[in-house]
């Protein structure tokens, strides 16, 4: 069974802008905040708002107070006006490729043009379209209506932006038939047609298609109709629960899509469901697909990642290979991560929902598994010497104290806030404690050559770093839902991968040289393999959408074990 993602599934950049910017005018200001109409045609981001204290307005009220975020569609120019005169503060989050319509519309009717929109006259996009064309605007939505409209001395053509392509296409033939003096205008954006050509290859390579979206959204729905229309088995589902898997049963392959306004969280746990439940006829796949979700789930696998690092750390240095150090960063991990999660399951349900279930339905056995794991960390580095013992006492209150509020003073409604309030904090922190377990207790007990310890100090937080960004931005959508201020939420999704990017390469650079230096142990260049890896799978994630959320993350994990494979041969 092969499951293909779209790449083209989730999100487009207008909407993507319009939520970034409700939930950064949520998460930063105290005044009410109302999106005029429903921010996107999604029940579970809609429901997502509604719990941020984001409300909707159908109706502007003569006064009112708050911001108001005008949506993707955009509204007709006296809307704007009639929010702003209310009292609002207005919030224009129209999408770009839509103002570029708006502005044609508005240009040509001043001069006295009629308009002629192909789009449904109740669609939001339409209401706004019609409002630029001063009294002189047309909707159609099929061949028949177009027929039968007056001939117009002077018109343009446009579509909403969300239209088929198929349709316009025919459109346009049309006019140029019958009315070559109309002025035709490609208006459907980019990204539809796209998303629209993608889904019937993608219906043609493979036996089955989900479309995953809100069912009030046009265009979702279009891309539902386009792959039924291929005559492969096509389902348009708004979550995991409505899949079919009876109807699947036969598929060898699925192709999964998603409309403009699905999160990714949703698309994820589409992927997640589908793969479990259509494998049932080959219960070895079902089995490795179960234990792979077990170790991502309780982090089983980043500990043995961190495991592997400690002995790769201390194979560089030259250091006598002890067990206790990698226990004790295996042990460590384990602890702080499982905590971590439990504290984050609230954001968890939209980045991770399956891991989220499962720390709410295991919380206490959890919780033992924290604690235990946290105690037999410390009581080992406390047998390795008191000062090792000192360091991960300090690192493991440092980690305790990451979700608590302990910090007195916060610029936001005058309440302590928590380190992990702190900018890129997560990002920082998890790399410095990483650096300090794998290398540092090792270093210390053995007392280690400054030069060699801060090589490979840098050479194993340069991979966390790496590591852990990346795990951020693949979380970016239920991270900026609940607040939280990660590095790729600071700096933006490019820009985050670049840093990763350079900072694999300087990593590789560094191991590279030590080659010169005669700081490290003779075959040290090998390790330089792993920023290289690391470094091009996250360059093919960058590019290829069509690997799942789960996939990524568990390569990724795996890459650290990798690393304590190739440290046997150093
Ligand atoms: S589909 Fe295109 S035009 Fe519509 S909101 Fe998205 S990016 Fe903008």
């Amino acid at each position: 069974m092969r499951i293909v993602v779209a790449k083209t599934a989730g999100f487009c950049m207008g909407v993507r802008r319009a939520v970034d910017m409700v939930l950064d005018a949520s998460n930063l200001s105290s005044d009410p905040i109302f999106t005029y109409g429903p921010l996107i045609h999604n029940p579970q981001v809609l429901k997502m708002l509604e719990e941020k204290k984001v409300f909707r307005i159908d109706d502007i009220p003569e006064k009112g107070t708050g911001i108001v975020l005008i949506r993707a569609h955009g509204v007709p120019p006296e809307d704007e006006k009639a929010l702003k005169d209310a009292g609002f503060t207005v919030m224009n989050a129209t999408c770009p490729r839509v103002i570029s319509v708006q502005v044609i519309i508005h240009k040509y009717a001043k001069k006295g043009y009629s308009t002629i929109i192909i789009g449904d006259e109740k669609h939001p996009e339409v209401v706004g379209l019609l409002g630029y064309a001063e009294e002189k605007g047309h909707t159609i939505t099929t061949m028949e209506q177009l027929c039968a409209l007056p001939e117009f001395e002077t018109a343009v053509v446009v579509a909403q932006t969300t239209q088929d392509t198929a349709f316009y296409d025919e459109i346009k033939q049309w006019c140029k038939m019958n009315a070559p003096h109309y002025r035709i205008f490609d208006t459907i954006c980019g990204s539809t047609e796209k998303r629209q050509t993608e889904i019937r290859e993608l219906a043609k390579a493979n036996d089955a298609v989900i479309v995953v979206g809100g069912k009030q959204s046009g265009n979702t729905r279009r891309l539902a109709q386009i792959a039924s229309g291929t005559g492969k088995p096509a389902a348009h589902i708004e979550d995991v629960s409505q899949i079919d898997y009876g109807q699947l049963s036969k598929a060898r392959s699925v192709a999964i899509t998603a409309g403009a306004s699905t999160p990714n969280w949703i698309i994820n746990d589409a992927y997640v469901q589908i793969e479990r439940n259509l494998q049932h006829q080959h219960p070895a796949r079902i089995f490795l697909l179960l234990i792979r979700d077990f170790l991502l789930k309780t982090n089983i696998m980043a500990a043995a990642g961190a495991g592997f690092l400690t002995y790769a750390c201390s194979k560089l240095q030259g250091i006598a290979q002890d067990l206790n150090h990698a226990l004790i960063a295996m042990l460590y991990v384990l602890s702080m991560q499982i905590l971590n999660n439990l504290f984050t399951i609230k954001s968890d349900k939209y980045n991770h929902p399956g891991r989220a279930l499962f720390y709410k339905k295991n919380r206490t056995y959890l919780w033992i598994l924290a604690v235990l794991s946290g105690i037999a960390g410390l009581y080992l580095s406390f047998i390795t010497g008191p000062l090792s013992f000192f360091i991960l006492l300090v690192m493991s209150l440092l980690g305790l104290s990451y979700n608590l509020k302990i910090i007195p003073l916060t610029a936001k409604k005058g309440q302590a806030a928590r380190i992990k309030d702190i900018p890129g904090s997560k990002t920082i922190l998890i790399t410095l404690a990483w650096g300090t377990v794998t290398c540092l207790l090792p270093a210390v007990a053995n007392q280690s050559n400054l030069l060699s310890v801060a090589i490979v100090c840098l050479f194993a937080m340069g991979l966390v770093f790496a590591r852990t960004a990346f795990f951020d931005i693949l979380a970016i959508q239920g991270d900026r839902i609940t607040g939280k201020e990660t590095l790729p939420i600071l700096l933006g999704e490019k820009t985050s991968f670049k840093i990763i990017q350079y900072i694999l390469i300087a990593d590789m650079c560094m191991i590279l040289l030590t080659f010169f230096i005669d700081v490290l142990v003779k075959k040290a260049f090998f390790l330089a393999f792993i920023p290289l890896i690391m470094v091009l799978l996250i360059r093919f994630f960058e590019r290829d959408s069509h690997i799942s959320g789960v996939y990524r993350e568990f390569v990724i994990e795996f890459s650290f074990l990798v690393t304590g494979l190739i440290a046997t041969v150093v």
